[in-house]
Order: C-alpha cells, then sequence, then structure tokens
C-alpha cells in the first residue's frame, strides 16, 4: 500500500543530479528531484521502442483491463498522491484541486479505454470498398506543464497507451515528483518499458525528445514559443505534434444576465488553480449596463473564498507554483494600477513571504489595451472590461492571436450561442467557462495550437489512419 511516504521515498533522488523541491506555499524543503540527461533519455527511447511491437500485439482488449488496472491503481494511491501533487504544485486538496486532479486521472484513463474505435467502412457501393483502420504510431514522446501535472500527463499517456504506442514522457521541471509519482503508480499494473518518464530540463531532455527520430508523435502542453520551437525541432523527421499552447480566454456578458447568479460560475471559471489553467477566463468583457452589478457581486463571491495551504482542509485557492510566475501576476497588476485601473479586491501581495501567495484580484474600470488584459497573466488576478456595443466586444475577444476558450453569458441561450459562433476559440462555453469531458474534444484555435485531445478524435490524433482499399 502506498502511503505519502513510501510515494516520496520511491520518486526522490538517490543518486546523480538532483534538484532541491520546494513547498511552494512555505518555502520548505520537500525532497530532491532527480534531474536526467539526455543519454538517460535516450535509454529511455530505446527502451519504449524495444517494448512497442509487443505492447502493440496485444488486442485492445488486452490493453483496455491494463489502463482498467492502472486506473485502479491511482485510485487506490489517491490520497497519497493529491497530498504529493499539492506540496508540490501548492494547489488545495479540496475543491477543485488535487484531490480533483487525481479524481480526473482516473476518469480519463477509464474513458481512453472505454472509448470505442471501430474500423470504419468509408465506402461500400460499385464505386468501391475502403475501410479506415487506426495504426499504433510507434512510440509518443508527451512533454507536460506544471499547473495541472498529473492530469494533463494522463491526458497524454492514457490514448497514446490505448492505441498501442509505448510513451516517454518528460515532465515539468518544477512537478517533478507528482508525475513521477504518478507514473510509479501506474507502473506497478503495466507491463515494463511501455511508460517511460525521465525528467530532465526542456532545453535538453525535452529538446532532445522533440529532436529524436525515433519519436513518432509529440504531445505538447505548455506555452506557445515553446510550441513554436517544437514545431522547428521536429520538423526533419516529419513528427506528428498535438500542441496544447496558451491561452488568454475572453468572457462576454451580456446585458440581460442577473449578476449574482452567474458571479458563482464566473469566478470559478476564472480563479480554477487560483487562476494557472490554460483554459480559465482571463479577460472578462461585461455590459456597461450590468457592469457595476457583476463586479459587485463577483468580489461578493471572490472575497469568501479561502487561499492558504493546501494540505489545509478549508483552503481551495493556493500559492502560485514558482516565483516567475508570481512575478508576472505582480507585474502585470502593478502596471495596470499604475495606468488608473481601479483595484476592486486583492493586489497588494506580501513579497517578502515565505510561500508564492498572490491574493486574489479583481481590476475593474481597466483599459482593453491594458498588458493585464492582452498578455495570458495565468495567476489570481481577473481584468474587467466595460462595453457598450456586443460587436466591439467580440471583436476585442477575437483581436489576440491566441484562442484556447471562451464563454458568453445571458439569460437567453439562443442569443449567447449566435455571439459564441463569432468567437475565434477551440471551446465556447455557454453561462459556465472551462469545464471539461472526457469525451469532448478540447484543443485550440489560432496560436493556442492544434490538434484535438479527448473522444474519439483524442484516440484518432496517437494513431495513423490507414485505408485498407478494395
Ligand atoms: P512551458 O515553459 O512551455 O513548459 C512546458 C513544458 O515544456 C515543460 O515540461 C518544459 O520543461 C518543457 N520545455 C521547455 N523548453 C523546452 C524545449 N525547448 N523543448 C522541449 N520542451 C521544453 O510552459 P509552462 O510554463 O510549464 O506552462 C504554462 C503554459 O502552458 C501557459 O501558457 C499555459 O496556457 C499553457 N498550458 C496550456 C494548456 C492547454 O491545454 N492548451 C494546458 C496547460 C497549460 P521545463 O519544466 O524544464 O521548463
Ligand atoms: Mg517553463
Amino acid at each position: 500500500m502506498n502511503t505519502y511516504d513510501s510515494l516520496l521515498a520511491t520518486v526522490s533522488a538517490q543518486s546523480g543530479e538532483t534538484r532541491e523541491v520546494f513547498d511552494p506555499a512555505t518555502g520548505e524543503l520537500i525532497a530532491e528531484a532527480p534531474v536526467n540527461d539526455v543519454a538517460t533519455l535516450e535509454a529511455a527511447i530505446d527502451k519504449a521502442e524495444a517494448t512497442q511491437p509487443s505492447w502493440a500485439a496485444l488486442s485492445d482488449e488486452e490493453r483496455i483491463a491494463y489502463l482498467h488496472k492502472a486506473a485502479d491503481a491511482i485510485e487506490a494511491a489517491a490520497e497519497p498522491l493529491a497530498e504529493l501533487l499539492s506540496r508540490e504544485q501548492g494547489k488545495p486538496l479540496n475543491g477543485p484541486n488535487a484531490r480533483f486532479e487525481v479524481g480526473g486521472c482516473v476518469a480519463w484513463t477509464r474513458a481512453a479505454a472505454d472509448t470505442p474505435l471501430p474500423v470504419e467502412v468509408i465506402v461500400d457501393d460499385e464505386s468501391g470498398y475502403a475501410e479506415m483502420h487506426y495504426r499504433p504510431l510507434g512510440v509518443v514522446g508527451a512533454i507536460s506543464p506544471w499547473n495541472w501535472p498529473m492530469m494533463i500527463s494522463i491526458w497524454q499517456i492514457a490514448p497514446s497507451l490505448r492505441m498501442g504506442n509505448t510513451v516517454v514522457i518528460k515532465p515539468a521541471e518544477t512537478t517533478t515528483l507528482s508525475v513521477l509519482a504518478l507514473v510509479a503508480v501506474m507502473n506497478e499494473v503495466l507491463p515494463e518499458g511501455v511508460l517511460n518518464i525521465v525528467p530532465g530540463p526542456g532545453s535538453t531532455v525535452g529538446d532532445a525528445l522533440t529532436r529524436s527520430p525515433k519519436i513518432s508523435k509529440i504531445m505538447f502542453t505548455g506555452s506557445t514559443p515553446v510550441g513554436k520551437r517544437i514545431i522547428e525541432a521536429s520538423a526533419p523527421n516529419v513528427t506528428r505534434l498535438t500542441l496544447e499552447l496558451g491561452g488568454n480566454d475572453a468572457g462576454i456578458v451580456l446585458p440581460d444576465v442577473d449578476p449574482a447568479a452567474i458571479a458563482e460560475d464566473l469566478f470559478w471559471g476564472a480563479f480554477i488553480n487560483t487562476g494557472q489553467t490554460c483554459a480559465a477566463l482571463k479577460r472578462l468583457y461585461v455590459h456597461d449596463s450590468v457592469y457595476d452589478a457583476v463586479v459587485s457581486e463577483l468580489a461578493k463571491v471572490a472575497a469568501a473564498v479561502p487561499m492558504g495551504v493546501g494540505l489545509e482542509e478549508q483552503n481551495v485557492l493556493g500559492p502560485l507554483q514558482n516565483r516567475p510566475q508570481f512575478d508576472i501576476v505582480d507585474r502585470l497588476v502593478e502596471s495596470a494600477k499604475a495606468s488608473g485601473a481601479r483595484v476592486v479586491l486583492g493586489g497588494d501581495p506580501d513579497r517578502e513571504a515565505a510561500g508564492n501567495f498572490y491574493p486574489t484580484t479583481l481590476v475593474a474600470d481597466i483599459d482593453p489595451q491594458q498588458d493585464l488584459v492582452l498578455e495570458e497573466q495565468f495567476g489570481p488576478a481577473l481584468p474587467i472590461i466595460r462595453y457598450t456595443d456586443v460587436d466591439e466586444a467580440v471583436r476585442l475577444a477575437n483581436a489576440l492571436e491566441v484562442g484556447l476558450g471562451a464563454s458568453v453569458w445571458s439569460a437567453d441561450r439562443d442569443a449567447a450561442r449566435k455571439v459564441a459562433a463569432r468567437l475565434e476559440a477551440g471551446t465556447v462555453w455557454i453561462n459556465s467557462h472551462g469545464g471539461l469531458h472526457p469525451m469532448i474534444p478540447f484543443g485550440g484555435a489560432k496560436q493556442s495550437g492544434y490538434g484535438r485531445e479527448f473522444g474519439v478524435m483524442g484516440l484518432k490524433s496517437v494513431a495513423e489512419p490507414q485505408v485498407i482499399s478494395g
């Protein structure tokens, strides 16, 4: 049986190069994490390549059974996994945070296992006969970020394994222990060599993974600049790519809303995981006629949500995961303040504290061209922009190069759907923001990336379509 201590001992560095891991809530040293080099990565890729044919030779039913066993193992270790995730990432145990994330790992693994993908008959008439099959690609290289480190890693791993690929994953350096623990638990039941993990710097290990001719597909979730580097690095091998990149999601509140009724969903759309979520609401455009009411209802909700050390059960917001992210949020809010925007809540961090806590912050009456609006803050500070003409709000929402998610808020679903259809984003939610479902395809428009994860589309994206005709 896994306990927090036994899991931590399993994933802590025993020898070689290491990196100190500090609790972002307290600054306390948690453990030493291993830092691997490119030679270790190459050995892992070779192992994954050697194992792949036997994994692909299993029947679909056998791989499905393995995925369910892996989900059972995660479920059995859920509490120690959540504790480690909370300590390393900072997110609280409670709320839509660490326990929720581990639960998501179980749900997405089972969904990847249970989604049917039968052979499709494309043409069957006097003109011909053609079937579409989905073959394994080979070895999938996965690179994950630090905000939802376990869940996003599972999004990359589970469909890849289902489709007969083996996997080499490189976790973010800032959340290495969490992903090492998840993989260790899954490897209690998976065959040796099917799921491999190599922690190390993005600039060396990550880069080498994207350049390897033995990698057939890269599943990457992270920032847009790194995504562009991966496109270049992988081009010589024509490596397949799924890129889930940065976002700066807009929400548009139409004049007919009931501000009190939407305030809580607006709050969680923006502040889930303390704002460190790719598809969180990051700029909110509110019609002038309801602007003051929406701001005050949102402030009422926001002021009552407890932030603090993740292991304390009452907290549902935590620290920023790392200091550079704290500094980004701090810089953007300070610049908004200097421009004359109105801080309704927060905006006054204790910069000397040991933890990376940035208070829940609402910034109203902000110019739409301010950096807090235009840049991805990835933290607990929401700019709220006043508009009078919905065409102008749509224009501003679409003006950025990113387009991951968006939302429209209205009492009239048909009116909201009309606005939704005009927004350039991979997902547009109506009267909510950011909710994901394992069967509903997720991914970005424009520079938020390409490819879709989840459901049938997600399975197809980690396979090679092959037509058998005649
Ligand atoms: P990041 O800096 O791009 O890092 C992501 C991963 O890429 C990390 O594992 C990183 O390793 C690795 N990496 C860095 N340089 C690399 C290189 N040259 N070659 C290969 N890999 C490299 O992003 P982040 O700061 O961790 O995450 C925040 C960003 O991710 C935000 O923009 C957010 O919107 C985006 N995100 C998008 C989604 C989505 O689904 N679209 C989901 C979550 C987050 P190191 O840890 O060693 O740097
Ligand atoms: Mg980074």
